[in-house]
């Protein structure tokens, strides 16, 4: 992992500008900045860098990984942060997340939900949960397809111990700013469908750093950002599991 090349201030000062980049962001399509969550996504960052962030005024954290999100969470134990898991999750590795994240935004098979469902520690709040929406066709693997989405929501809705939320998706990488939009566009309908079906949630996943001004037009309640945070990743040393 890097070391000693992002101290404090750089973190503090790039939290400040990402913060003006989400209320410039929501200014600009008249909404209140209030209104979205940024989410720092601490994947392949020590928990040092987490440690600055939270000391600069950042409450939520996300990561991709289930080791290393874990190792994270009892190093910081003591912060009060809320986390949110936010990688794709094999079904064997569900109990750690059941067990120590705030949240999962990557929910994409009943199978998986109907685990945390059973795995969730009652005497801890419910798991907040958000459906994973391949909004981009066959060019990305993750996520359940658009027309599958609802019904999964659904399902996912009424088991115990999970709350849900909303849905999330990430866009295949494009410099068409059109098509970025009515992905997001997208998903922003697919949460307005829930709702009319009498769904409680409030919550749009979507933009990263590169992207949150179009994922903000498009509704977004909730900007995962992490490169613009905490710098670039280096995964050469990272635990991917
Ligand atoms: C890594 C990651 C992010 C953050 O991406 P940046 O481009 O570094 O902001 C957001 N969402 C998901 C699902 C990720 O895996």
């Amino acid at each position: 992992m890097p070391t000693g090349q992002t101290d404090m201030t750089t973190i503090a000062a790039r939290l400040q500008a990402v913060r003006a980049r989400v209320a410039q962001a929501a200014h600009a399509c008249g909404r209140r900045p209030e209104d979205i969550t940024l989410l720092a996504v601490s994947k392949t960052w020590p928990a040092e860098d987490v440690r600055a962030a939270a000391e600069a005024g950042q409450g939520a954290f996300g990561e991709n990984y289930v080791q290393e999100g874990i190792a994270k969470i009892a190093t910081l134990a003591g912060m009060a942060l809320e986390w949110h898991f936010i990688g794709p999750l094999q079904s064997n590795k569900s109990r750690d997340v059941a067990g120590h994240f705030d949240w999962i935004h990557s929910i994409d098979r009943l199978k998986l939900a109907e685990r945390l469902s059973a795995q969730r520690p009652r005497a801890m709040k419910p798991l907040q949960v958000c459906v994973q929406v391949n909004v981009s066709g066959e060019e990305s693997k993750s996520g359940v397809a658009p027309d599958e989405a609802v019904a999964l929501a659904e399902a996912v809705g009424v088991l115990p111990g999970l709350q849900l939320r909303g849905l999330m998706c990430v866009p295949e990488p494009t410099d068409d700013q059109a098509l970025l939009r009515s992905r997001f566009a997208e998903l922003r309908r697919l949460l307005a469908v829930l709702k009319e079906r009498g769904l409680a949630v409030d919550t749009l996943s979507m933009g990263m750093s590169h992207d949150l001004e179009v994922a903000i037009a498009e509704g977004a309640t909730l900007v995962r950002v992490g490169t613009a945070i905490f710098g670039q990743r280096d995964y050469s040393h990272a635990s991917r599991t």
